[in-house]
């Protein structure tokens, strides 16, 4: 089985044929919030999903990602820039500047700053802060277009997450069962505590994308369950040269500290209008599987392009083909019983007794440490909760099972559940496993191993 997951953004390529299709080859659909219109159109495309999944008994995740704060042009007719020409940018109504839709404009702007438009099309050195007026130094030729975003390298956002937007959608979010909330732009862990004074239950993915977020990245890592490394923002705000060792370096943090890793951005970029991927392409998901991340995620790949679906086999391929080598090793700490039993597991599959391990979870806490060790054998999750079942889709190997929905039947009957379990890997015809257990429906109570050979 493919064991780094996969999530594919929702989009109008999607068409009804196509979100079928795409449901049963990733782990994962993420609606990127910036584009959703309003909480009905929201609805409306949760509810699409959810029939897709649905419709085939899956446990794919869903994931909405807030906006947080974005920074926008105004509404402007597109200006031809050259090189060396000065432009004056403003928040205010100013005859002749271009709008900048960004309350703390002033305050975050320096001279000397560094502006960067839409994906890095255009930059500009500001050269002069006035009381109304920021002018800028084209660094570049290109086009000005209305609307593009407008980032401040190497600078500060002051502006906080969640926004007021983000708590809306948050509390739409909630009710339409999203398994994952990713939130943009989060520069503290204080921003991750606000969504979870609403929400103790839903899982929430960092966005790593401001030097503020990296900065402060153990307090977030703590706090977050899982860090998505978003590189099209970080490489605006710090530096394209910077990603490959910045993705490394939040790689291991998060995998240290047993957290979910996903990395974003054009994986596979040329596939939105081509078949095939750059070799560039397959070398950079390659890197990924080798530093062992659980998820990788694609965007306008699957959102807004030509080839969605073939962009996710293509995907799979890769991954598949080396995943064969094993990933980074990455020693872990041994502090409770609970990572005792799941290395030992570990290393009793690493010398091939075995094919699998199997943790009879409830939480998902047992599958989410084995998963962390990254062993050499899919780790399957036999669980009562489909919701636990649905979280557990996008860690690395965990392949989730649900075997019946109703827990009050295994109450204290530890044999009851182990003979369910048994029976339904038999139907899988998984046969050779090590199996992980404690008291039924009793969070964090694995406390056995035995060896089902
Ligand atoms: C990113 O910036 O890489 C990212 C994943 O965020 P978004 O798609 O919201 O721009």
């Amino acid at each position: 089985m493919r064991r780094v997951k996969i999530i594919a953004t929702y989009g109008p390529s999607l068409d009804d044929d196509k979100l079928k299709s795409i449901v049963t080859k990733v782990d994962c659909i993420r609606v990127n919030l910036s584009h959703v219109k309003d909480i009905d159109e929201l609805k409306l495309i949760s509810d699409r999903i959810d029939d897709a999944r649905d419709r085939y008994n899956l446990y794919l995740a869903k994931m909405a990602d807030l906006p947080g704060v974005k920074i926008r042009l105004g509404d402007i007719k597109d200006i031809n820039i050259r090189k060396g020409d000065i432009i004056s940018f403003s928040n205010k109504k100013v005859e002749g500047a271009v709008p900048v839709d960004y309350d703390n404009l002033f305050e975050d702007i320096s001279e000397e700053s560094i502006v960067v438009i839409g994906d890095g099309e255009l930059s500009f050195e500001v050269v002069e802060k006035g009381s109304n007026v920021i002018k800028a130094k084209a660094l570049n030729d290109g086009i000005l277009k209305a609307r593009r975003g407008f980032s401040i390298k190497n600078g500060k956002l002051s502006a906080k997450v969640p926004t007021r937007e983000d708590i809306e959608l948050f509390k739409a979010v909630r009710k339409l069962n999203f398994d994952y909330v990713a939130e943009s732009f989060v520069s503290s862990a204080l921003d991750i505590r606000k969504l979870r004074d609403i929400d103790k239950d839903i899982n929430i993915i960092a966005k790593v994308e401001t030097l503020e977020g990296l900065n402060n990245i153990d307090n977030i890592i703590d706090e977050a369950d899982g860090l998505m490394i978003a590189r099209g923002d970080l490489a605006i705000t710090v530096s394209l040269e910077k990603i490959p060792y910045i993705q490394k370096f939040l790689v291991k943090k998060a995998r240290a500290a047993r957290k979910l890793v996903i990395v974003a951005t054009q994986l596979m970029s040329s596939m939105v209008s081509n078949t095939k991927p750059t070799r560039a392409e397959v070398n950079d998901v390659a890197n990924a599987v080798y530093e062992g991340v659980d998820a990788v995620m694609l965007s306008e790949e699957t959102a807004i392009g030509r080839y969605p679906i073939e962009t996710v086999e293509q995907l799979n391929r890769i991954i598949e083909e080396n995943q064969l080598f094993g990933v980074d090793e990455l020693p872990l700490p041994t502090e409770s019983p609970y990572d005792m039993i799941a290395s030992a597991a570990a290393s009793i599959v690493n010398s091939k007794f075995v094919e699998h391990i199997v943790s009879l979870t409830s939480t998902g806490a047992t599958a989410k440490r084995v998963s962390a060790i990254r062993p050499n054998a899919d780790i399957i999750a036999v669980t009562l909760s489909r919701k636990v079942a649905r979280m557990l889709s996008l860690y690395y190997g965990v392949i989730p099972k649900l075997i019946d929905e109703d827990p009050s039947r295994y109450k204290d009957n530890i044999s009851k559940l182990i003979e369910a379990a048994r029976s339904r890997l038999k139907e899988l015809n998984i046969n050779r496993y090590v199996l992980l257990y404690g008291k039924p429906n009793v969070a964090g109570s694995t406390n056995t191993l035995t060896l089902e050979a």
